[in-house]
């Protein structure tokens, strides 16, 4: 009898995107055996000598991540995660720049890990040179057709940009159909002309500016400041932020409501100015050339987030995943363990339904909704952590009784911190992590309230035993 793999040999999975989630997703079907082609709209980053594909942007991997990585393929995930620099806390900056203040992720030094992106993006490819996949660079998705058809496979037509031919357009046919081609997905454009789909699209009041801080040539590190780390200058309407990368370097972000940047107009010294007063110390390690020019010539980023629902078609051939399907704010370092974490959700129902790809893409939406919708929303929720709550000091009270709990109450009171569930335990999904931060928000405000409560008795009796001692004079 043919194994599960054999049979799954004559499944064809076309996969547009060769993106982060998408070259995951085409290496997962492939160890299952099925037949894939994986096309991408840019050229192999291989053939392309002196130009960076994609914007430089560091990434936090974690636990969720990790584990799609691993149920994958463990040996790609070891190769893959060699590279990582692991991250065990914020690091708060002060407005004066000489105050840094160190605040662990985990109860037990868990870290979250820092990562380029194109050196991750190009990490899965080679994975995928070294495999049975397809891949067609140079490849646009145009058009989608047969989506509502019961006899007919889903088909998708590209342009195809190969410098070797002149464009033209292709089509190629599939069992089933996969888009992973990130935020302005034209696969969910076209899918959605077929189905009765609901998608919201919504533009946060931010943008990004790449920043960076050099390596260090002179010390005995390479790096200026401690790379495992995540740097924060939290500013409460803006924030900086800088991740280490191998060679010393750190990426730096800079947020920023778009009226704030803007306020500059076209003067970098403007930009300076303000730069050197809010992050003096990141002023100096970054240096003034720098900034001018980032200001000047780097690309400022919006950022959106989309939603949409559900992620499959009627007749189960097409489904999307990662950005395309759910877009969030990069605050809380889950956009892309998210996305990955769609491909081992998939595959797992994959192998509940024996192989029906049908019924796992439809089961798939049903399954992933509420825990796409949370995380979501919990990613714009933290940049109000990120860039304002770190700094309070009742947050700061709250958090150490959160973690007291956490490393000393788990076993007693199933007790577990919100940022722990999210980044360090992807076997809780974002859903069932926000019921279980609710009962614990509650006590910690009753904590809170009797803290409070306690001071105003302590003070009350202080006052009463001063005035107490007056009168008896
Ligand atoms: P993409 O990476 O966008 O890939 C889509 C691919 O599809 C691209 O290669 C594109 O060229 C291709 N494509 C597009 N259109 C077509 C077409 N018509 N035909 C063919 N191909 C096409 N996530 C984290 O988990 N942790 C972090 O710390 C983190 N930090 C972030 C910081 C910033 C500033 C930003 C902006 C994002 C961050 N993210 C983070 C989010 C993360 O980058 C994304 O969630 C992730 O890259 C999504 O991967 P994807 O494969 O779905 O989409």
């Amino acid at each position: 009898m043919a194994s599960a793999k054999e049979d799954n040999k004559h499944q064809g999975i076309g996969i547009v995107g060769a993106g982060l989630v998408g070259c995951l997703a085409a290496l997962a079907f492939a160890a299952k055996g099925f037949s894939v082609t994986l096309f991408e709209l840019r050229p192999d980053p291989k053939e392309v000598t002196n130009e960076k594909n994609l914007r430089s942007i560091n990434l936090a991997v974690s636990d969720r991540g990790i584990r799609a990585l691993k149920y994958v393929d463990a040996e790609m995930a070891d190769r893959v995660l060699e590279h990582v620099i692991p991250m065990t806390g914020r690091m708060i900056h002060d407005l004066s720049g000489k105050k840094q203040e160190s605040q662990a992720y985990g109860l037990f030094g868990e870290s979250i890990n820092s990562i380029d992106r194109s050196f991750l993006n190009d990490c899965l490819l080679d994975e995928i040179r070294h495999s049975d996949i397809n891949v067609h660079f140079n490849h646009k998705l145009i058009r989608l057709d047969n989506l509502s058809s019961e006899e007919k496979s889903p088909k998708m037509t590209f342009l195809d940009n190969s410098e070797s031919t002149e464009s033209k357009m292709k089509s190629y046919e599939f069992d089933y159909i996969i888009g992973a081609d990130g935020a302005h997905s034209q696969f969910r454009y076209q899918l959605q002309k077929s189905m009765r789909m609901n998608i919201s699209q919504e533009y946060i009041d931010m943008q990004y500016l790449e920043l960076s801080i050099p390596s260090n040539t002179k010390g005995d590190s390479k790096f200026h400041i401690d790379p495992n780390h995540l740097h924060i200058w939290p500013r409460h309407e803006f924030m900086l932020i800088a991740l280490a990368n191998e060679d010393g370097s750190f990426t730096s972000t800079f947020f920023s409501p778009w009226s704030v940047i803007e306020s500059f107009g076209t003067s970098s010294d403007k930009f300076v100015e303000f730069f050197k007063y809010n992050f003096p110390d990141a002023f100096e390690l970054m240096g003034e050339e720098k900034l001018k020019y980032a200001f000047e010539s780097q690309p400022r980023g919006s950022l959106m987030q989309v939603n949409a629902y559900p992620y499959h078609n009627p007749n189960g051939r097409a489904l999307i995943i990662g950005d395309a399907a759910h877009l969030m704010v990069p605050f809380y370092g889950q956009g892309m363990n998210c996305g990955f974490e769609d491909i081992r959700v998939l595959m797992e129902l994959i192998d509940k339904n024996n192989g029906e790809v049908s019924e796992s893409f439809k089961q798939y939406s049903e399954l992933r909704a509420e825990d796409l919708k949370t995380i979501s929303k919990l990613a714009l929720d933290n940049y109000h952590e990120m860039s304002s709550k770190v700094t309070n000091g009742w947050y700061l009270f709250r958090k150490k009784i959160d973690n007291m709990l956490g490393r000393y109450g788990n076993g007693l009171f199933q007790w577990i911190p919100m940022y722990t569930m999210i980044s360090f335990r992807g076997d809780i999904p974002y859903s069932k992590a926000v019921k279980i931060e609710k009962r614990q928000t509650k006590i910690l405000n009753a904590i809170e309230v009797g803290t409070i409560a306690g001071f105003i008795l302590f003070g009350a009796a202080k006052l009463a035993q001063h005035y107490h001692k007056l009168s008896n004079k």
